[in-house]
């Protein structure tokens, strides 16, 4: 049996499974602490803005003007 530091458990990674750092618990590294947190991001994005299609661009000038074309004529 190992010796447990300060009778604290050894939290795991729950992304890599290495040793979870306390500055980044329960994630070993900042690294996989966004990963985490970038799944849930994820995943919660895909539910509430699923339907809406990447496409919102502003409808192009209706109104041609035509260049050549006096209109002004008397
Ligand atoms: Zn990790």
């Amino acid at each position: 049996m190992s010796a447990t530091p300060s009778g604290a458990k050894p939290l795991r990674c729950p992304i890599c499974g290495k040793e979870a750092a306390e500055a980044y618990r329960p994630f070993c590294s900042k690294r996989c602490a966004d990963i985490d947190l970038a799944r849930w991001f994820t995943g919660s994005y895909a539910i509430a803005g699923r339907d809406d299609d990447d496409g919102d661009n502003a409808t192009p000038s209706e109104n041609d003007k035509r260049s050549g074309d006096e209109d002004d004529g008397g």
